[in-house]
């Protein structure tokens, strides 16, 4: 049991100011954890550079090439952060029984990672990060992240609360991860559909050591935009519903029209405009809405996700498969 092999996946984005630190004391903690026998020697550190226009790279080989504890994948191009995780993911697979993903800031506290390995120990093949405390971020930070969760919630894309891209997961969860052909690639999102048996491990966010963050608001607003539209239709399924409230309307403005023209207190053309206003109004946005469920339906499809990923099968085993 002692023997599985760990990586631990590391996107990079101009990170200069911060991967030197950040490799000595992941490194540090690997050798810990492989020297006490919780996992196997082969465990890697493998950062993914990201297209970064800095040093990034030249660190990350000088690192590998002064010991092989450290790997590097190099991007052709920046691609952004969910595709950089998920082509270190891919690589780390082949190699890998777990594997877990972080920052290459180390806002993530590492500690962490000893009782994610115990939770896969346990059985589990997906094991969440997830910060119990923000107070290290700015308030700007801490309403807009929250805000984020909420609204996510609100539009059909449920995620774990409070969890960043800092989690474990088995090779066959990595596996199953891989079957989904999304290109609009949210993580979060997907990691909970591949199912098996999850858990949480908590622990505190510090603030990033050195750099900078590189999520300002605009990559902020365009993420969130990203995980709703990437993982629910619900926004479309909103407008057939407006559509259909502004015909219902139509047929009140109708009955009050008509009595407002009867009693007379109208201008002539008054009624039949006014009413046809809400009715061609609603009748529009309804259709705009039915057209819309049936582009949702095709975007589904073309992400051609897994339907299911078997767990387990107890057949014969005539081929010993
Ligand atoms: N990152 C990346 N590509 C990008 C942007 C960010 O690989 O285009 C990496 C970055 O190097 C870091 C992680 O994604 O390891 C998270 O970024 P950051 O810490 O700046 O985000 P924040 O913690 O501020 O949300
Ligand atoms: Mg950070």
């Amino acid at each position: 049991m002692g023997s599985q092999t760990l990586y631990i996946v590391i996107p990079c984005f101009n990170e200069e100011a911060v991967l030197r630190e950040t490799a000595k004391r992941i490194g540090f903690k690997i050798n810990k954890l492989i020297a006490s026998g919780k996992i196997s020697e082969d465990s890697k550190v493998l950062f993914v550079n990201d297209g970064s226009g800095d040093s990034t790279w030249d660190i990350i080989a000088e690192l590998h090439s002064m010991n092989k504890l450290y790997y590097g994948v190099n991007l052709s191009r920046n691609r952004g952060h969910q595709n950089a995780l998920l082509a270190g993911l891919m690589v780390a697979k082949e190699k890998a029984d777990m594997v877990i993903s972080m920052d290459a800031d180390l806002q993530d506290d590492i500690n962490a990672i000893d009782e994610m390995i115990d939770k896969y120990h346990e059985g589990n093949d997906i094991v969440y990060g997830v910060r119990n405390k923000r107070e290290t971020d700015t308030l700007f930070k801490r309403v807009t992240a929250e805000l984020f969760y909420k609204l996510m919630k609100a539009l059909g894309a449920d995620t774990v609360y409070n969890h960043a891209d800092y989690r474990l997961m088995s090779s066959r969860a990595l596996t199953g991860l891989s079957d989904f052909k999304e290109v609009n690639l949210f993580l979060r999102g997907i990691v909970p559909l591949i199912g098996y048996k999850s858990d949480i491990v908590y622990y505190e966010r510090s603030e990033r050591f050195a750099g900078e963050s590189k999520y300002p608001l605009k990559k902020m607003i365009a993420f969130a935009l990203e995980g709703i539209t990437s993982l629910s239709v619900k926004p479309i399924r909103m407008i057939t519903i407006m559509g259909f409230f502004i015909f219902v309307i139509s047929l009140f403005m109708l009955i009050y029209s008509l009595i407002q023209k009867f009693t007379g207190n109208v201008v002539e053309g008054w009624s039949s405009l006014i009413v046809s206003i809400w009715a061609i109004g609603g009748a529009i946005i309804l259709s705009i809405g039915v057209i819309g469920e049936y582009i949702g339906k095709i975007y589904l499809e073309t992400k051609a996700r897994p339907k299911y990923i078997i767990e387990e099968k107890l057949t014969d085993n005539e081929d010993n498969g």
